[in-house]
């Protein structure tokens, strides 16, 4: 089956106009086989995000809800659909939050925040289907078996592509138009899950390695992946093509083309992935795909602000080894701090990680042993196919802490 994948992140469905402009590209591309993967409205799961942590801190959340239900209750009368289709699914959410105490964050999490998904989908499969009558919704939650390691789970592939194919398959051959939820699963015991932030472009990676889908396409705002964050630098440009290694690495930087979980998947089963704009779909976005010509890139620049220093070091002037090591990964993985460049001395070893309020109290366990110093309010550049100039413009008028250097990175830590 020539079976395409299609990603549409919240902005592309973040008001009805925009809701219009999917269904149109959906119906344009609907002569053959098609899943859609669809993320919450706009920036609901940012606000299912407020709303929790105003319950949790006792505050009143019910103004949060009150927006939410605002903003899609003008959606669905602007795209004359009913004005109840969300009732039941808000009364949903509204029980989930009442029960919400301040244990278990991580699983009330995934309980509330999934609804954002609910929501959108019921909407865009409502509205394809008022237009055409040929879409089927499936809930996501009955197709993507995870474990249990909320807000950050893992995939357990084989129920999933059991799940997938049972299910999925039959509607396809149907003539079906099949639309999901991005970004959720569910556990065994029929728990709601996350896939961790930005997490639909990973859902979609995953439907098309369980149905060996021949092309997957995230539809986004920019007209591809491109070189720098244009918010950040005005230069920015498209990158027509992206070997798979090079997506891989560009994430794992930290730039924000894709969720950095996308493209093994994909690699896995040599899916060749489209990176294309839904405001403008007669340009060509990026191709990403797996590929042993030398491609040449532009020098590609992500710009982190919030940036740690930390500086972890013996007490007692002995080296730092193996031991220590294990000890200090341990505890940072423990308290799921990522480093983004480390850099081992003598006596001490620093890393530069995000700033982030698990920071503190990873270092609270690390200085029982270790003597700790902090450095905050830094910036972190990292450079790949870095060339003098943009090494210049990058450092210019900024004192470099840190810099490592490898044959196609550069990362400096900046102040
Ligand atoms: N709605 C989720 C988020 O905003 C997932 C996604 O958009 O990919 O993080
Ligand atoms: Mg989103």
């Amino acid at each position: 089956m020539n079976l395409e994948v299609f990603k549409f992140g919240g902005a592309s469905v973040k008001d009805a106009a925009s809701i219009k402009n999917v269904a149109n590209i959906i119906q344009h591309h609907a002569s053959r086989p098609l899943l859609v993967v669809v993320s919450a409205l706009g920036k609901t799961t940012n606000a299912l995000e407020n709303m929790l942590q105003a319950k949790i801190k006792n505050e009143d959340w019910k103004p949060f809800l009150i927006d939410l239900q605002q903003h899609h209750a003008t959606i669905l009368q602007q795209l004359n659909l009913p004005t109840n289709l969300l009732e039941s699914l808000f009364i949903e959410l509204e029980k989930k939050i009442e029960v919400v105490g301040k244990l278990q964050y991580d699983f009330h999490y995934d309980q509330i925040v999934s609804f954002g998904e609910m929501l959108s989908t019921s909407i865009v499969a409502t509205y394809l289907n008022q237009r055409n009558n040929n879409t089927v919704l499936l809930d996501a939650r009955t197709l993507i078996a995870t474990d249990n390691n909320y807000r950050d789970v893992n995939i357990l592939w084989k129920e999933t592509e059991k799940q997938v194919t049972e299910n999925v398959l039959p509607q396809l051959q149907n003539n079906k138009i099949v639309l999901t939820q991005g970004f959720i699963g569910s556990t065994k015991d029929g728990f709601s899950t996350t896939l961790g932030r930005e997490g639909s472009d990973y859902s979609a990676s995953i439907f098309s390695y369980c149905l060996d889908a021949e092309l997957m396409t995230i539809w986004k705002d920019v007209n591809g992946v491109m070189n720098a964050d244009p918010k950040q630098f005005s230069d920015a440009e498209v990158i027509p093509q992206l070997s798979y290694y090079e997506a891989i690495e560009m994430t794992f930087y930290g730039a924000k083309v894709i969720h950095p979980k996308t493209i093994k998947p994909l690699q896995n089963k040599h899916i060749q992935l489209m990176v294309r704009s839904f405001i403008d779909s007669k340009t060509e976005g990026t191709k990403i795909f797996e590929t042993n010509l030398h491609i040449s890139y532009p020098p590609v620049k992500v710009w982190k602000e919030n940036q740690v220093l930390v500086s972890i070091q013996t007490r007692d002037f002995s080296f730092i080894g193996e031991k220590h090591l294990q000890k200090i990964f341990e505890v940072l993985a423990t308290f799921r701090i990522s480093m983004n460049v480390m850099q081992n001395g003598a006596i001490s070893f620093s890393c530069c990680v995000d700033s982030n309020p698990r920071l503190e109290a990873a270092l609270d366990v690390l200085h029982q042993e270790f003597k700790i110093l902090t450095n905050e309010n830094l910036h972190l550049a990292t450079i790949r196919h870095y060339d003098e100039k943009t090494i210049a413009d990058l450092t210019k008028g900024k004192e470099i802490l840190v810099e490592q250097k490898s044959r196609h990175t550069i990362q400096f830590v900046l102040k």
